[in-house]
């Protein structure tokens, strides 16, 4: 065992139950190991690093932000932070940011919004949030009780009231769920990802769209996962023709330095003042000047460029031996197996491509630039896996 694996078991709380690879650098879509082991990285890092390892457009925007000022707090102005956030309403039609430093962290301030404007709107009881089974929304103790899965919920009660869950695809269920609550918002993602890469049905979403219009309930989509490019779109919702209230994100956003949004849309775009809330590391000089460089590269080019490398994906894998069903959108891909996802994860990494699971699939994030040769590299390793 090497010393770094060693130490990491001393001294790292016990939460990740790592595998026994070390990372120490890298270039676009490979990574090496300390002993020169070549990796493909399908994994970016769980939807990180959007344009790959040490990508140098993106490190020249943070190193050039970095010379300058590393931090102001959000007493004074800095002009990356601004920059970002009239990037992200112009591509996405939201009218005000929130910065923040995480997913959690974004569906936080997302809720606190939306308790806001319902409580302000139709009074104080308002203020329940329907979100769905299966979902996830974070490890805060607010964003836990926001995640339709009670195995994350358990020896941490009591979570924050006021989150009911009610099943995915099911528009009765939904019905009578917000008929038996006072409503504040109702939170999705339109491409479950930690509950395994399951894209919601359009007749729900809309349905959902429709529901929050006629009551004057919030729709908040968690696009943390979905945002900024990763299923073809700019964000995930864009596929469904939807207008959200509010909008997270944050994993690829900063293209791997810690940053999240929380994106207004017009009605609640004012919903916060002075002191209702805020971050001493939101809005970070360096993770925005990063994040621009990220979001001002995602056009429609692109975009094109996703959606061939998904069709080729999701071609090879569907006439692939022990691939059962391929799941998801644009560069978010879950891969049902004949062999357990785990054993399929581990053989892959042996072969030097690093994938991740997300239930009972193989799923991959791959960055949305990955050179086609390197692609189609790692899907041949996946699918003789997959056959063997
Ligand atoms: C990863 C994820 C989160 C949590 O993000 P953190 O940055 O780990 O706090 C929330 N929602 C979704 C959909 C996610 O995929």
């Amino acid at each position: 065992m090497s010393q770094v694996i060693n130490d990491d078991r001393l001294y790292i709380a016990g939460t990740y139950n790592r595998f026994p690879v070390e990372i120490e650098k890298g270039e676009g879509s490979v990574v090496y190991s300390p002993d020169g082991k070549r990796y493909i990285d399908m994994g970016t890092g769980i939807g990180v690093t959007a344009f790959g390892i040490a990508d140098k457009e993106w490190q020249k925007a943070v190193t050039a932000q970095l010379g300058l000022v590393q931090h102001t707090s959000n007493l004074y102005y800095t002009k990356p932070c601004v920059d970002l956030a009239r990037l992200l309403c112009e591509k996405s039609g939201m009218k005000k940011i929130f910065f923040a430093n995480s997913g959690a962290e974004a569906n936080e301030g997302a809720i606190k919004a939306a308790r806001k404007y319902a409580a302000e709107k139709k009074g104080e009881d308002y203020y329940t949030i329907v979100t769905l089974v299966n979902s996830f929304h974070g490890r805060t103790v607010t964003t836990l009780a926001a995640t339709g899965q009670e195995h994350y919920h358990q020896l941490f009660k009591p979570l924050t009231d006021g989150f009911v869950h009610t099943p995915a695809n099911d528009i009765s269920s939904l019905e009578s769920t917000v008929k038996a609550n006072k409503v504040a918002a109702i939170m999705i993602e339109c491409i479950q990802g930690e509950g395994g890469v399951l894209a919601l049905d359009e007749d729900f979403v809309k349905a959902v769209a429709d529901i929050c219009g006629k009551e004057d309930i919030l729709l908040i989509v968690d696009e943390v996962q979905t945002g900024n490019g990763r299923t073809g779109k700019m964000y995930a919702y864009m596929n469904y023709g939807i207008t959200p209230d509010i909008v997270t994100t944050a994993k690829g956003l900063g293209g791997g330095l810690p940053i999240g949004a929380v994106m207004l849309g017009e009605k609640v775009q004012n919903v916060y003042g002075f002191g209702d809330h805020g971050s001493t590391f939101g809005g970070n000089p360096v993770c925005c000047a990063g994040a621009v460089s990220i979001i001002s590269r995602i056009d429609d080019k692109l975009l094109d460029e996703v959606n061939q490398k998904s069709k080729y994906i999701f071609d090879r894998l569907n006439s692939a031996k022990g691939a059962q069903s391929v799941s998801g959108m644009g560069l978010m891909i879950g891969i049902k197996t004949t062999k357990p996802a785990g054993d399929v994860v581990k053989k892959c990494m042996e072969k030097g491509v690093l994938c991740l699971t997300a239930k009972d699939k193989v799923r991959l994030l791959p960055a949305l630039n990955i050179p086609q040769n390197i692609l189609e590299e790692a899907i041949n390793v996946i699918i003789s896996v997959c056959e063997e």
